[in-house]
């Protein structure tokens, strides 16, 4: 008799876990593997009558920690359900995209708000909703915006992308249900963690485990980095290993040999309204739709260009005054950096443009009304080069990036570089590691 009540039990606790909406999809998915483990053991149980009483008691007891775990689920299951219907209609997103088709480009956040509405008006299948948490990822990756690349990254993974996903984004829920059942039960505990990393696609290498049952949790939710002491360039692999164990890292110190390069490179960069960002680490200048560079033809958009006090790359051993680093990427996702050397001279205009428009406020977007500004105004006329491939010089040290140093650095006035907010960013120079400097 318990058991065929167990059984209905069951089929309940499991029309219930499958009522859950996308948010709840890994605790639901922790409820099954419970439910596994708790059949598996009325199973056994089998064995011995008296073995099987206690472990039905066992199980029906679990089983009632179970429906009130995922009672709390259903009303969040419920709210999911009230925000979908209440977007059902499609008014908010088509008023939403009607009002930003206005905008030129869409920052990183309002493109990641833009595929969150997407996935629950239209669906995670849309190619719409994939294609605004890619572009919010693109943008949020060059920007060191954590949120947003995690509200990005987890949306790729719920729209069924098999993505890495940075320990640091993984839901605080997730960790915490891991470590109620750590000391409770291990062997459900390790059913769990299968099934979630198998809803996180390629979570289970990327060092979701690093992040387990770690006291420093907390410290690892707002991972933070800087240019000095314990934030410092040589601590940025412990959060970010790609910084520490790459095989390509930037910036280099460029010297002899130098291997002939017959690659051409050219920049048709357009006038648009200025976009500027203090991202805490730079200032950046967000680019307007259309420049672009070529590499042997391939075009690269720019996507941004900033600066760093002194320029990172040294030039046999020194470094200039500053360098700006414009950022493009092409078509297939390659990144390319053009670096323009800064030297102390006379007052550059562009960068007077620039420093009379610096943002007020960290990490929000300045857009200045009725300035205008072209990034070829901070190119040189020559266009000869260094070039190597490397990686982003700031946290997470992504590599693949082609670099292009401009022999011809430009000038600015010594006023101008202390007029910079940061007085150090730039990562120390990296091993070359066999690497091939070209020169052309
Ligand atoms: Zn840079």
């Amino acid at each position: 008799m318990k058991r065929i009540l167990f059984e209905v039990f069951l089929v309940a606790a499991l029309i219930g876990a499958g009522v859950f909406g996308v948010m709840n999809q890994k605790q639901a998915s922790t409820a099954k593997a419970k439910i596994t483990d708790l059949t598996a053991a009325a199973e056994a149980a089998e064995k011995s009558v008296k073995e099987k009483e206690e472990s039905i008691k066992a199980a029906e007891e679990e089983m009632q920690a179970l429906q009130e775990e995922m009672a709390g689920l259903e009303g969040k299951s419920n709210q999911l359900d009230a925000v979908k219907a209440a977007l059902a209609n499609g008014s908010t997103l088509t008023d939403l995209e009607t009002m930003y088709k206005k905008e030129k480009s869409l920052s990183a956040e309002r493109q990641v708000g833009m595929g969150a509405l997407r996935m629950l008006t239209k669906g995670a299948e849309d190619p719409a909703t994939l294609e605004s948490f890619r572009k919010a990822l693109q943008m949020s990756e060059l920007g060191d915006r954590k949120n947003t690349i995690c509200a990005a990254q987890l949306g790729l993974v719920a729209a069924g992308e098999k993505i890495k996903v940075m320990s640091e984004c993984l839901p605080k829920s997730e960790k915490e249900g891991h470590g109620d059942k750590e000391g409770k039960d291990a062997h459900s505990k390790d059913d769990g963690h299968g099934k979630k990393d198998d809803g996180h696609g390629k979570v289970k290498g990327k060092g979701k485990d690093d992040g387990h049952g770690d006291k420093k949790d907390e410290k690892h939710a707002a991972p933070h980095w800087g240019y000095e002491g314990e934030m410092g360039p040589e601590k940025w692999g412990k959060e970010f290993p790609t910084c520490a164990a790459g095989k390509s890292q930037s910036p280099l110190d460029i010297k002899g040999p130098f291997v002939k390069s017959r690659m051409v490179i050219s920049a048709d960069y357009k006038e648009g309204p200025l976009k500027m960002l203090n991202n805490g680490h730079t200032i950046q200048v967000v680019a307007s739709p259309g420049s672009k560079m070529r590499i042997d033809g391939i075009a690269y958009e720019l996507l941004q260009f900033h600066f760093h006090r002194p320029s990172e790359e040294n030039i046999a051993g020194k470094p200039m005054a500053m360098v700006a680093h414009f950022v493009h990427k092409n078509a297939e996702g390659k990144l390319a950096v053009l670096g323009v050397l800064l030297k102390e001279g006379n007052e550059n205009p562009g960068i007077k443009t620039l420093w009379s428009n610096l943002p007020k406020e960290e990490k929000v977007e300045y857009a200045p009304e009725g300035v205008n500004f072209n990034p070829g105004n901070l190119l040189p006329r020559e266009f000869d080069f260094y070039s190597y491939e490397g990686s982003l010089t700031t946290p997470p040290c992504t590599e693949g990036v082609r670099f292009f140093i401009l022999k011809t650095a430009i000038n600015i006035a010594k006023e101008q570089v202390q007029a910079f907010p940061y007085k150090m960013n730039a990562r120390p120079v990296q091993p070359l590691k066999g690497r091939e400097l070209l020169i052309n």
